[in-house]
């Protein structure tokens, strides 16, 4: 097995329900120490989704390098549309879709951020987008920055501003640009987070209910959410789900993991899930639990996004040459 642990390493305040586009706090990544306990002990090497509101002070980015030193793990980028520069201000509800965006603004955007990033020779090779809003536009964009892999696609999810990932694959694929939820032929490899469906089928009801005129959009994401998939993500459900997702995803032919969470949920009281310091002991206490058990059961090994590159190219090759012969 796979083992992804992706981190979206980012400002304050985004759980409140608002945008803004003016500068942010984000004192909540000097927390991110207390997970030497699970990455040095365990051998476990993350990736940092990073947000331009991070890389844009100069402490916070200096620690993000100094983490990627002593984790060896890797920096990606995390861009929140939003509030990275150039802002355009749109008469829509914030944030804006970035499928409403145009594709060069949205270049723009991810420019400035992937420029913050750089450390003058190299640039992120590995992507998520904020609040997973990735439509064909941005996965162009992608395309043309030189991004190896991506992980914004969420399964099982649909929320404000879509496009909806209800149907996405559950495993790592090569997406088709025009529509990244499904197979093709994009140099670009996605690793979605893993959210599988509770029975084979029940995304694809789902996404036949959103579409009949009866069935209110809030309505097909809380069944989504809480009825119809099972989210392999400690930093969400308690380990005995997490669990019995892994053993559903391993019956069904997966091979990779990847798991998510916020820095701010290292922070108590700047996030909703743990709001004292005593949750967020727990939460890291849990992480290291289920990694360890992963480790001990399904041989879990450790990759960053851009490391898994290599591993599916070679097997698209592979799979290319079978056809041919
Ligand atoms: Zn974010």
């Amino acid at each position: 097995m796979k083992l992804l642990v992706t981190i979206d390493v980012e400002e304050e305040g985004l759980f409140s329900g608002n945008y803004p586009r003016e500068e942010s706090p984000a004192s909540n990544v000097f927390e991110l120490d207390a997970l030497d306990s699970v990455f040095l002990e365990l051998n476990v090497r993350p990736t940092l989704l990073v947000s331009y509101q991070v890389a844009n002070k100069d402490k916070a980015l200096k620690k993000m390098f100094g983490l990627k030193d002593r984790w060896k793990a890797e920096i990606g980028a995390h861009l929140h549309h939003w509030n990275t520069p150039p802002i355009v201000f749109d008469p829509v509800p914030q944030p804006t879709p970035s499928e409403l965006m145009s594709t060069d603004l949205l270049e723009a955007k991810a420019s400035s951020l992937f420029e913050s990033l750089s450390d003058g020779q190299s640039r992120p090779t590995s992507f998520r987008m904020g609040r997973f809003n990735l439509g064909p536009k941005m996965f162009q964009v992608l395309e043309r920055m030189g991004v190896k892999v991506d992980s914004s696609i969420s399964p099982l999810r649909k929320s404000y501003g879509g496009p909806d990932h209800l149907m996405a694959p559950s495993d790592p694929y090569f997406p088709n640009p025009l529509d990244p939820r499904e197979k093709g032929k994009s140099s670009v490899l996605e690793a979605p987070v893993s959210i599988l469906p509770i029975f084979r089928g029940v995304d694809r009801r789902l996404d036949l209910l959103s579409k009949t005129r009866y069935f209110p959009e809030r309505a097909t994401e809380w069944l989504a959410m809480n009825v119809a998939s099972i989210a392999i993500q400690p930093a969400w459900v308690n380990l005995n789900v997490a669990k019995a997702g892994v053993r559903l995803h391993r019956a069904r032919g997966g091979k990779c993991l990847t798991i998510f969470f916020h820095s701010s949920e290292l922070a108590p009281g700047m996030n909703p899930l743990n709001t004292t310091k005593e949750a967020v002991r727990t939460f890291i206490k849990n992480l290291r639990t289920f990694i360890q058990w992963l480790q001990t059961r399904y041989d879990a090994q450790s990759y960053t996004l851009s490391e898994l590159y290599p591993v599916y190219e070679q097997l698209r090759v592979t799979s290319k040459e079978n056809q041919q012969d």
